[in-house]
Formats: structure tokens, C-alpha cells, sequence
């Protein structure tokens, strides 16, 4: 039965939930549609060390900013670096959070950051978040909101394994009873497909693209469902020539964008599988009757589901709207204080 304080939480609770992810950031408010999703750039004058812009307006000028101007992803590899960057991302996702509900006063703030940032920086973030306006803050490793966004009970015994495929970093995680079986993060995600998607055309094609377009055509034409099919597309791509540095169109089939990134995905289920030889028969047992579980935005690549089943041998499952995964997590954390609690307790969340 669901207790008093329990209700009162679930309809009076608010607070912030915030993802600051490697690729991307996220924001919102508890009873609220709003919904931030920035890149998670930010342009450095490196002289002054001051900061020209942050998230998408940041995303806009990369590429095109004078040589004293530096655009980066302060948290690419899932450590940060560079704080005052990771700092400016926090501060526009609760910033940009006020302004949406002027009610709200120094708000309960929960943040999802990667597992691979330390406990120093964790308290900085959180420092960082109070000056910005936050009242009382958590930080929480990301694929363990991951798995609370995908729904699970955390305090159940019954072992479950999420593997978030973000931009700079694969978090791979199993979990029974809020403790963290196995903690794996490999620094191969999305970034990696974007690059050998580059590597790809300038070996085979003579075609420079930058990064950025070629996230945007894996985007919107990878598929690993149609690696299967007998459908044949095609796809042109603008980019400049390797030799002569003038522009240059080609067309190529629709599959091999698929085929490109193929060894990136190749690796991402090694990691898992590695993941999976270090449990124990009871654990592995629980996970052949869960599934495994896919979250992240690499999670959004058509097919991948099917292509994780057939080379691990076990189903696996893409949460709903894996890119808001942790988000969900985090927002059902500022409803459910014991749980927060727990992880506090089990090292999963700071505060
Ligand atoms: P992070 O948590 O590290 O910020 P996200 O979970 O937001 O990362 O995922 C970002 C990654 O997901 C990027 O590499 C992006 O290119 C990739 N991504 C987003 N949508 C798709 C898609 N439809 N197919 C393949 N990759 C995608
Ligand atoms: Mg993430």
C-alpha cells in the first residue's frame, strides 16, 4: 500500500532533472511538458577564458569562429575536460529551468553525469549548480538513471543490465537491489561511429566531411535493419576532396553507412559481452529471463535490437525514448526520496 508521505511526494514534489550527457544536455521540470535537449558545447575565448556560447547557438558557430575562439564538448570522453565548460552547461540548463516556472524556489535538482567523472568534480558540479540557482542537489551516475527511466525497481533483487550508448561514452551497468554489480564504461559510442562513418569516405572516396555532417548522415541514414533487406537506396553526400581540397559530390548505397559503423557496434557488444562473463550463474540466469536493456541515443539506430539478440544470444530491449532515459530516471527520483536515498547509500548518487 502506497504510504501518506508517499502520496504527498508524488503530488507536491517538484524539482528539476537534468541530464548532462557527453553529447547532449537535457532539462526539465517535474509536472511539466517543457523539455531542454542542447548539444552539450560550448565556445572558449582562450584568451580570456570566458565563454562565447553554450549549447546549440554553440553548435551553430563550430566551425566558424576565429582562431582564438575554441567550440569543444567539455565532457567528450566522459570525464571533464574542462570544467568551466561542463560548469556552463549546468548553469544554462537551470537557468533556462527558472525562467520556464518563476515559482520555483531554490528547487530540488537531480543530475545525471557520466560515470567516469570523479568525485571531486561531482562536488564541483554541485557547487556549481547551487550558484546557479539550485536548492537542494544530487548528482546521479547516468545509466543508473538510465535504469530507473527504463522502469525497473531498483530495490528488487532480481539483476538487470542497461547498456547506455551516449556519444563519447558506452556505459554498460548490472544492478540488483541499487548496487552496482558490474560498473563497465568504454569510451566507444556514438563519436566512434560519427568517425569511422569519416574514415569510411576519405579511404574509399577520397571525401573529407567534418564530424558534425557526418553524425548527421548516420543520423539519418544508418540503418542496421537494412544491411538485411534487399531494399537498395541511395545517398549523396557533399564534402570536399582529400587532394584537392575543392568540393565534391558523391553517391553512395544506402547500406554502407551501416557498414561503416558496423565494427563500432562490433565492439559495443564485445564490452557487453565482457560485461556479462564477469557475473555469476544466478546473476547471468536473471538476465536471460529480463533481456538486456538498450538506452542512449546510439539505442535510437534502427535495428540495433535485433543485431544486439543475435550476437549475444540474449534479447535485448530498447527502453522507450532511449535519449530520455536518464531524464526519466531523474525525474522519478525527485518523486521517490527512499530510493534516492539508497543510491546515496550504495555510491550510485551524490549529494
Ligand atoms: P550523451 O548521453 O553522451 O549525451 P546521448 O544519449 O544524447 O549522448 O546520445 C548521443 C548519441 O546518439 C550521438 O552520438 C548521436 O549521434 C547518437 N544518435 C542519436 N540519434 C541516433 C540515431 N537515430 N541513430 C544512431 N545514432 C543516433
Ligand atoms: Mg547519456
Amino acid at each position: 500500500m502506497i504510504s501518506l508521505s508517499d502520496k504527498f511526494n508524488q503530488i507536491f514534489r517538484t524539482g528539476i532533472a537534468i541530464d548532462l550527457g557527453t553529447a547532449n544536455t537535457l532539462a526539465t521540470i517535474r509536472g511539466s511538458e517543457w523539455l531542454l535537449f542542447e548539444p552539450s558545447i560550448v565556445c572558449i575565448n582562450q584568451q580570456s577564458k570566458n565563454i562565447v556560447e553554450v549549447g546549440s547557438l554553440a553548435r551553430q558557430l563550430a566551425g566558424r569562429t576565429p582562431e582564438y575562439v575554441r567550440c569543444i564538448r567539455p565532457l567528450q570522453d566522459g570525464v571533464i575536460n574542462e570544467f568551466i565548460g561542463a560548469e556552463a552547461l549546468l548553469k544554462m540548463a537551470i537557468t533556462k529551468s527558472l525562467q520556464q516556472n518563476h515559482g520555483l524556489l531554490r528547487p530540488l535538482v537531480i543530475v545525471g553525469v557520466p560515470s567516469l567523472v570523479s568525485e571531486v568534480e561531482m562536488m564541483a558540479l554541485l557547487d556549481a549548480a547551487v550558484s546557479a540557482g539550485a536548492g537542494k542537489t544530487y548528482a546521479v551516475y547516468e545509466p543508473v538513471a538510465a535504469a530507473i527511466g527504463a522502469g525497473w525497481a531498483l530495490e528488487e533483487s532480481k539483476a538487470r543490465l542497461i547498456a547506455d550508448i551516449g556519444g563519447g561514452t558506452t556505459d554498460i551497468v548490472v544492478l540488483s537491489q541499487g548496487r552496482l554489480l558490474v560498473d563497465k564504461t568504454i569510451k566507444i559510442a556514438g563519436d566512434e561511429m560519427d568517425l569511422a562513418l569519416q574514415t569510411y569516405l576519405q579511404n574509399k572516396y577520397n571525401l573529407a566531411i567534418s564530424t558534425f555532417m557526418a553524425e548527421d548522415l548516420k543520423i539519418k541514414h544508418a540503418s542496421l535493419d537494412l544491411l538485411l533487406s534487399s531494399k537498395q537506396s541511395e545517398i549523396k553526400i557533399l564534402g570536399r576532396d582529400v587532394h584537392s581540397g575543392l568540393p565534391k559530390s558523391i553517391t553512395i548505397r544506402g547500406t554502407e553507412i551501416a557498414e561503416a559503423i558496423l565494427p563500432v557496434l562490433q565492439k559495443i557488444t564485445d564490452a557487453v559481452s565482457r560485461a556479462i562473463s564477469e557475473c555469476s550463474a544466478e546473476v547471468i540466469n536473471d538476465l536471460q529471463s529480463e533481456g538486456i536493456y538498450l538506452a542512449g541515443g546510439g539505442a535510437e539506430l534502427p535495428g540495433i535490437s535485433s543485431f544486439v539478440t543475435k550476437v549475444i544470444g540474449m534479447k535485448a530491449i530498447v527502453v522507450q525514448k532511449p535519449q530520455q532515459a536518464v531524464l526519466k530516471g531523474n525525474l522519478e527520483l525527485i518523486n521517490n526520496p527512499r530510493l534516492l536515498r539508497l543510491l546515496v547509500n550504495t555510491g550510485c548518487a551524490f549529494e
